[in-house]
């Protein structure tokens, strides 16, 4: 597990409750047998090497986003800071959209954030699916206990029988039959005498009770469906809040963090657990579960289904397109494992829902590249500048600092020339008030060299500037005696037109344009941004190399990084990663 936590952790409701826990030994006589199991494997283990155990349970149905960072974040850093063991678990138990490319860049992005479920030398991946025996055990024990049946009332006449908030629900027909009966029925159901929907099982709770969810909740229902790992051996499948805690339980988890809409799961989620312990399937100390709020950002959206959408109907260009919250799009991005751990971090954790501003996410990662980008000069709009008093084949060597926080003070060198580029931007005929750099007349700083007056400019036949002209003050050079002599108010950043090199850069901005595109009923695809990618050919200061994955701070413009896909050295793709300040405010 990642050991480089910039500083002492944060307390938080879910650190005091561990606290808590562990002083009063809530967590102490568990036994860990090696691996997850139910009582009987449980006895023959020692003492859990593991103080505490957390879980990130994602469904393999889709990619990691932003949202899950946090949960990722907050799980692995307890089991982290508290020497515990925090299992990566797939919770596998709906077949219909899952698939093992999901498994594998779910394992790719949580290694990538910097965390591993390998604790005390043993690793701890676990499917969910490994459980559907062990599972179907519990289901008989409950049934054979009174405490599930097999109901054959369809769907909606569950839903029809389950009652309102103010009314209580009506029993089943079948919920009082012979335990027997329900047995043999799920035996049936198991080996695929029956077809979807023709019956389920429930446990049999309390239909009176003020909480819906425990109003006999379905336990298993019937579904003719492969299985991305246990192909065809199932067609019935365990439901989430049925299968959730007894995964929790056969894992020893102590503390299962998740977000708050299951809060009212938690009843069942004890309930469950207490039966099968009394039925001596589970053993005790049990796990419990915590809520926190899910992290809501805003300019994305995080659901899976609308993401899905996006990718599949092209509105971006995959997965990993740099504008999605994806982890892998935020990867392509430029986004470092660090920044999103640091973004995580300033996050913190509460039980109550709150927006984050998209602009927090940015400065995460700012504030992670700053001390350590390399600093190199980019024109993404270039203008040809003349130094018309400067020898056409003079070449002066210039340098600056790679990374001006960097204690080695380490050198970057270029050359300049005669010929230069610089932004179209950074010359202006008929300048506004305030324009500081290149107008004719004016005298502006050429960053890191010469001290220059502008004489005018060269337009070709459609009026379209095509050459500025300056001449240079040849005693100004940046870091001689000579420099401050002369007093600008602009500077200028330029490369050499000689040697610079040529590379395609993608603009990125957000890919909404509103706040919450998907707040209440709103078509979240009317917010998207037209003009969320913006590629330009830019010209970069000589000597950058872009290996796919490299970052650096392009001066005055904000971050960039090397395309991993798309980056080759002869032609360099580089994303805008962020810019250098939030220009959204
Ligand atoms: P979606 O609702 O988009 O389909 P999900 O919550 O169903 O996402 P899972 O794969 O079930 O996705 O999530 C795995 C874990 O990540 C869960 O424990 C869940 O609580 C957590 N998680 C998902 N989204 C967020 C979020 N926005 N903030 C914090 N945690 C999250
Ligand atoms: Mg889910």
């Amino acid at each position: 597990m990642t050991t480089d936590s910039p500083s002492a952790p944060i307390s938080n409701f879910l650190r005091t409750i561990i606290d808590n826990d562990l002083r009063a030994g809530r967590t102490a006589g568990r036994l860990w047998a090696g691996r997850p199991g139910p009582a009987e494997v449980r006895r023959q283990g020692e003492a859990d090497p593991a103080r505490i155990r957390t879980r990130f349970p994602p469904e393999p149905n889709g990619y990691l986003h932003i949202g899950h960072a946090k949960s990722i974040c907050l799980n692995f850093g307890l089991a982290r800071d508290y020497q515990g063991a925090c299992h990566l678990r797939f919770d596998d138990t709906n077949p219909e959209k899952e698939e093992d490319e999901y498994v594998q860049a779910i394992i790719e992005m949580v290694h990538w954030l910097g965390f591993d479920w390998t604790h005390h030398g043993q690793e701890h991946l676990y499917y969910a699916s490994d459980y559907f025996e062990v599972m179907y055990r519990f289901a008989q024990a409950l049934v054979a206990s009174g405490h599930a049946y097999v109901d054959e009332q369809s769907a909606d006449q569950m839903r029809a029988t389950r009652g309102t908030l103010t009314e209580p629900g009506t029993h089943s027909p079948w919920r009082d039959r012979p335990a027997a009966e329900s047995l043999a029925l799920l035996d049936e159901m198991r080996r695929g005498v029956h077809p979807d929907g023709r019956m389920a099982l429930r446990a049999r709770i309390d239909m009176a009770s003020p909480n819906i969810n425990m109003r006999d909740p379905v336990l298993y229902r019937i579904r003719h469906v492969s299985h991305h790992r246990t192909g065809d051996a199932w067609c019935i499948y365990p439901m989430y809040t049925w299968a959730h805690p007894v995964e929790d339980a056969l894992e020893g988890i102590t503390h299962s963090i998740c977000t708050l809409e299951f809060e009212d799961q938690r009843p069942f989620y004890d309930w469950i657990l207490e039966r099968l312990v009394e039925l001596d399937q589970l053993a005790a100390p049990l796990p419990r579960q915590y809520e926190f709020a899910r992290l809501n950002l805003s300019y994305v959206v995080t659901s899976k289904r609308k993401l899905r959408q996006l990718v599949e109907e092209r509105h971006v260009a995959g997965w990993d397109d740099p504008r999605l919250p994806t982890l892998a799009g935020l990867r392509r991005r430029g986004y470092t494992p660090s920044s999103i751990r640091l973004f995580c971090e300033r996050l913190g954790v509460s039980k109550a829902d709150s927006r984050i501003d998209y602009a927090t996410l940015e400065q995460a990662l700012r504030d992670d590249l700053d001390p350590v980008a390399p600093r190199a000069v980019a024109v993404l709009d270039p203008l040809k500048l003349i130094i018309t008093n400067f020898p056409e084949d003079q070449v002066e060597p210039c340098s600056a600092p790679i990374n001006p926080h960097a204690p080695d003070g380490a050198l970057r060198h270029f050359p300049f020339t005669r010929e230069l580029w610089i932004e179209r931007d950074d010359f202006r005929e008929d300048p506004p008030r305030k324009y500081f750099r290149l107008f004719p007349g004016n005298l502006v700083r050429l960053k890191y060299a010469y001290i220059v007056r502008c004489t005018g400019c060269v337009k070709d036949a459609q009026g379209r500037i095509v050459e500025v002209h300056a001449e240079y003050l040849p005693e100004t050079r940046s870091g001689t005696p000579g420099a401050d002599s002369v007093k600008v108010k602009g500077t200028v950043t330029w490369v050499s037109a000689d040697s610079a090199v040529p590379a395609e850069v993608r603009l990125y901005d957000r890919l909404f344009s509103e706040a919450h595109p998907d707040a209440g009923d709103k078509d979240f695809l009317a917010a998207l941004n037209p003009d969320s990618c913006r590629v330009v050919q830019a010209l970069l200061e000589p000597g950058t190399r872009a290996e796919p994955g490299t970052a650096w701070q392009f001066e005055r413009l904000g971050y960039f990084v090397a395309d991993r896909e798309d980056s080759t050295a002869e032609r360099p793709v580089i994303n805008r990663a962020v810019t250098l300040r939030d220009t959204w405010v």
